[in-house]
């Protein structure tokens, strides 16, 4: 405890920060933490972003028409049912401060991202972690009425696990609540097929992207909200003015416009992703089918954390997942390893055979 603690709000103090997966100096780490794209964005991205550095002098659009007209025409809606954010996680913020009160309720799943937590925590807030069935289905209570619910985030395709809900359900969760729900599609496009068509039939079904992991872009800093366009009209009261930069803007615009990079890239990843499960079911892992650029592995025969650690000792980076205590109750702990690219994996593959 320190004396400045009293200035501050008590939720504040009391809460524990949200941690981001390590983000080594050294180049030779083969980064496998924090599911970013292991391959370099479109080159359209690099080439307008040196093009919008030449219009510093002035603000950004504070609504990031260029790209929301981009958007709209791949995703087939308006540009009205689209707001923009600095990454997606600006818009999980502005989604919670407007939507959820102090005292009021968040819905979560758990094991899910751990962000959600914290929005709720800094907003002084109260949340829900409901667990997942263990197949990573959602459970009977998270259809339940609760007094004071506002909102509920669904990552779908879920971390870390990589499983899916089906839209059946997602609808059918709408329609037992009665506050918005937010399907976080951050890794959507590693996935068969995504929500925003759930809009038009629940308008309270609100859908997040991100450009981090699919476009290659998590240096940048952009994500968006797909929702009704009156939505959106009351959520803009909430961003900051300018919460998209004149460079993010102009690089987002150009990797959405790239939709041939983007496929390209996603086969890439889910060939690999294809290769990888059954050769680590080989080496005596429990692994997850998986819908995103990750997967989740565990075992029943030893524990994790070592091979974790020799990993890391050999220059690879997974992620620890320690889920083994919560108000939700225990979970269990395992590991989650990014698609990287063939070589990366090839090198995991290797590693892993050696410390087995
Ligand atoms: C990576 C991630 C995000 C955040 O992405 P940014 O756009 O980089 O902020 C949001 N939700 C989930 C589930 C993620 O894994």
């Amino acid at each position: 405890m320190n004396d400045f603690d009293k200035y501050f709000r008590p939720e504040i103090v009391g809460m524990a920060p949200y941690k981001p997966g390590e983000q080594p100096g050294a180049a030779k780490v083969i980064k496998l933490n924090t599911n970013e794209n292991p391959y370099p964005p479109s080159p359209k991205v690099r080439e307008a972003i040196v093009q919008a550095t030449e219009r510093l002098e002035r603000y950004p659009d504070p609504l990031a028409t260029s790209f929301r007209m981009v958007a709209a025409d791949v995703l087939g809606v308006t540009p009205d049912h689209i707001l923009c954010g600095n990454g997606s996680d600006d818009i999980l913020t502005i989604l919670t401060r407007a939507f959820v009160g102090t005292g009021q309720k968040l819905r979560l799943p758990f094991p899910s991202y751990i962000l959600y937590r914290t929005l709720a925590q800094i907003q002084g807030a109260c949340y829900e972690e409901i667990r997942f069935a263990p197949d990573f289905q959602l459970a009977v209570p998270f259809f339940d009425r609760s007094e004071g619910l506002k909102l509920v985030f669904l990552p779908n395709p879920n971390s870390p696990s990589g499983t899916l809900i089906d839209h059946e359900t997602i609808l059918r969760l709408a329609s037992s609540l009665d506050c918005p729900i937010v399907v976080d599609e951050a890794y959507v496009d590693f996935a068969p097929s995504h929500a925003v068509g759930l809009i038009a039939k629940d308008p309270r079904i609100m859908v997040t992207r991100t450009l981090s992991k699919s476009y290659g872009l998590a240096g940048l800093r952009f994500g968006y909200l797909v929702a009704h366009p009156q939505m959106i009209g009351l959520l803009r009261k909430v961003k900051d003015s300018y919460n998209t930069d004149s460079i993010s803007i102009a690089g987002a615009t150009a990797a959405m416009s790239d939709q041939a990079w983007l496929k390209e890239n996603v086969a890439k990843i889910i060939a690999t992703r294809t290769r990888m499960i059954p050769e680590l079911r080989r080496l005596g892992f429990d692994v997850t089918d998986s819908h995103a650029n990750f997967v989740w592995a565990t075992r029943s025969d030893r524990p994790v954390q070592p091979i974790y650690e020799k990993l890391k000792s050999q220059g690879i980076l997974v992620r620890y997942m320690d889920y083994t205590q919560s108000v939700a109750g225990a979970w269990g702990d395992g590991l989650r390893m990014s698609v990287g690219t063939d070589g990366e994996i090839d090198a995991l593959l290797m590693v892993l055979k050696s410390i087995l």
